[in-house]
């Protein structure tokens, strides 16, 4: 296969660019922060800029309290803790999405509940969310793919009228809108992650935002060992102890310093992002136009903020095909998820079944070379070898009929 493609004149230039699929970047004074953090002399857990970070959180996505965290997943976590899930109890979710999703609630005895997703933006399908549920289920956590929302006036519905804890998971939608309000300040709790495949990074990072004030102070325990640590530092206890179940949910000074860095230049880095997936839709509209490759929907109610570039192919052959050309052009693109539903795991936990849409879009799917540092030469690049991959299915397709007739 990769000889086949590699035959066409005038491409061993080309082969020698080397494109990856993410790369992690410096945008404005995170190093310098990160020095700072050090000679200020205090790295543990709440220092400076973890603070920062959480109140440029909670000011600009109008959130009443974000805990930074670890990663997205200790997010989930402390979340699905929240949710007092006894064993057996569901989680809807979809079964189009990271492996985290689903473990956080496994992890506490909760069995997964997965429900089909929309063809149109890959989110949970909101009208199939209440035949879902059962009077096992406790909560519902969806997905916004691709820092797109899900369909969030139906589904706050939905989870009011079942009396439901109602959970995002917003790890690429952080500076996203749906109807003019942030992804993640929307359910009762939303989950962030500043993981260095994201739009704003510090390696790995998170927050928990939590917009139900009832589960505050259970949340601020869970995260510091199960202690009743912040009480004492507000001073209202007058010693800290053990009080209940808990983790090492706080994240490294380190990490929020760098973060800092980033989360103060959140609309230029938006913008830079919003730049490069309009000039992608500019070199590959005639593959669009041509129905060649199916771009990204973003509703007229919802404001993206630009996490990746993904195209959908006619089948699974031409999407695996393209994705071996990618790899001997050196171009780092790749496909995403294995449905959660067909994992291992996934099998294990809710048997066989069979979610069309999911399984269409997760076998289509080809997401493009996305980062902060892609460069237009770049992003052509990627345009020609797909030219160059479409004439080659082309002239496949005809030799192929010719033969046939
Ligand atoms: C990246 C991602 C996560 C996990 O985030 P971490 O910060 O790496 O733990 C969870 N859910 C979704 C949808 C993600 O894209």
């Amino acid at each position: 296969m990769e000889a086949a493609f590699q035959t066409n004149n005038g491409l061993t230039r080309m082969s020698q660019i080397q494109i990856p699929f993410n790369k992690p970047y410096i945008a404005g004074k995170e190093l310098y922060y990160v020095a700072k953090a050090v000679t200020k002399g205090y790295l543990e857990g709440d220092g400076f800029y973890t603070q920062a970070c959480c109140s440029l959180l909670e000011e600009k996505f109008e959130i009443p309290k974000v805990l930074m965290t670890p990663s997205c997943t200790a997010s989930l976590e402390m979340a699905a803790i929240l949710c007092e899930l006894e064993e057996g109890d569901e989680v809807i979710m979809p079964s189009y999405t990271f492996v985290s999703t689903a473990s956080a609630f496994v992890r506490e005895g909760a069995k997964p509940v997965f429900v089909d997703i929309r063809p149109d933006t890959l989110n949970i399908d909101e009208n199939l969310i209440e035949a879902a549920i059962t009077d096992r289920t406790k909560a519902i956590c969806v997905v916004h793919y691709a820092g797109v929302a899900c369909e969030m006036d139906k589904i706050v519905e939905i989870a009011r009228k079942h009396d439901l804890v109602l959970i995002e998971d917003a790890a690429q939608g952080v500076n996203s809108f749906y109807k003019g309000r942030a992804l993640g300040s929307i359910g009762d709790l939303g989950c962030y992650s500043f993981h260095e495949t994201k739009n704003f990074i510090c390696g790995e990072g998170g927050a928990l935002c939590i917009n139900n004030p009832r589960f505050q102070e259970r949340a601020e325990i869970i995260r510091d060992k199960g202690t009743n640590r912040q009480k004492f530092f507000r001073g209202q206890v007058d010693k800290y102890s053990w009080v209940d179940v808990g983790s090492s949910y706080v994240p490294s000074e380190l990490c929020s310093a760098f973060l800092y860095g980033q989360l103060e230049l959140l609309e230029e880095i938006t913008e830079k992002r919003s730049e490069l997936h309009h000039s992608y839709l500019e070199l590959l509209k005639p593959h669009i136009e041509s129905g060649w490759l199916t771009a990204p929907t973003v509703p007229e109610h919802c404001q993206s903020n630009y996490h990746m570039f993904y195209g959908l192919l006619d089948s699974n052959q031409s999407r695996d095909n393209l994705l071996d050309f990618f790899k001997a052009r050196r171009v780092g693109a790749v496909f995403h998820y294995i449905p959660l539903h067909q994992s291992d795991m996934g099998r294990s936990l809710v048997g066989r079944q069979t979610l069309p849409v999911t399984e269409q879009a997760a076998s289509r799917l080809i997401r493009l070379p996305f980062f902060f540092e892609l460069t237009e030469e770049n992003q052509q690049a990627v345009s020609q070898n797909l030219t160059e991959f479409f004439d080659f299915q082309m002239d496949a397709a005809s030799n192929w009929s010719a033969k046939a007739a």
